[in-house]
C-alpha cells in the first residue's frame, strides 16, 4: 500500500502543479515584502476586482503597474502593503501581492475570509483578454488544488459585498457566468 500512496502524492503534486498559471513573484515585479497579518485557510470566498487605473499586456508594464499600486496602498492608504491578494495582467501572468495566506485590504468585512484578486485596468467598457481571465481561474484551480480555497467557495464581485462598481461592469457580466458565481 506504501507504493500506492506514493504514487499518489506524486500524480497529486503534478495535477496541483499543472493547475497553477505562472505567479510572478514580488521579488521578480521588484514589489517590497512587508509582513502583514496571516488568515486561517482554506477560505471560503473569492472577490474579484479590477485596479481601475492603466491597462498593461507585458512582464514589464504590468510589473511597474503593480509596483505603483503597492507604492500607492503604502504611501498613502497607509496599509501594511498591497490591497490585493493577487494581481491579473493581459500578458496573462498572475502577480502576487499578500499572496494565499495573508490578510488582504480589499473587501473589508470580507477581508480575512477570502482570496482578492484584481484586474490590472479598467473594465467597464470592455472585458480583459482571454489570456488575463485564463490565468484568473487557473489561480482559483491552484488554490482550491493547493487547499487554499475551499472545495466550495463563493466567487463574488466587489461590488457584491461592497457599495461600489468595482470590478467594472464588463468584467461583472463575465464572472457571473463563472462556477460558484453567487451575488
Ligand atoms: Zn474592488
Amino acid at each position: 500500500m506504501i507504493w500506492f500512496a506514493v504514487l499518489l502524492s506524486v500524480l497529486c503534486a503534478a495535477v496541483n502543479t499543472q493547475n497553477c498559471p505562472t505567479i510572478v513573484s514580488r521579488a521578480q515585479w521588484g514589489g517590497k515584502t512587508p509582513t502583514c497579518k496571516r488568515m486561517s485557510v482554506p477560505v471560503p470566498n473569492v472577490i474579484i476586482h479590477h485596479t481601475e487605473g492603466a491597462f498593461c499586456s507585458s512582464r514589464s508594464t504590468c510589473s511597474a503597474q503593480a509596483r505603483n499600486i503597492q507604492n500607492y496602498h503604502i504611501n498613502t492608504n497607509k496599509w501594511c502593503d498591497i490591497g490585493y491578494n493577487f494581481l491579473i495582467g493581459e500578458d496573462g501572468a498572475v502577480y502576487e501581492g499578500r499572496g494565499w495566506t495573508t490578510i488582504g485590504a480589499h473587501a473589508t468585512t470580507y477581508n480575512p475570509i477570502s482570496i482578492g484578486i484584481s484586474f490590472i485596468g479598467s473594465f467597464t467598457d470592455r472585458a480583459p483578454n482571454n489570456a488575463a481571465l485564463n490565468a484568473a481561474k487557473q489561480l482559483i484551480a491552484c488554490g482550491v488544488a493547493k487547499n487554499f480555497i475551499r472545495s466550495n467557495y463563493v466567487l463574488k464581485g466587489h461590488r457584491n459585498v461592497m457599495s461600489t462598481s468595482c470590478p467594472g461592469d464588463s468584467l461583472y457580466k463575465v464572472i457571473k457566468g463563472w462556477p460558484r458565481f453567487a451575488a
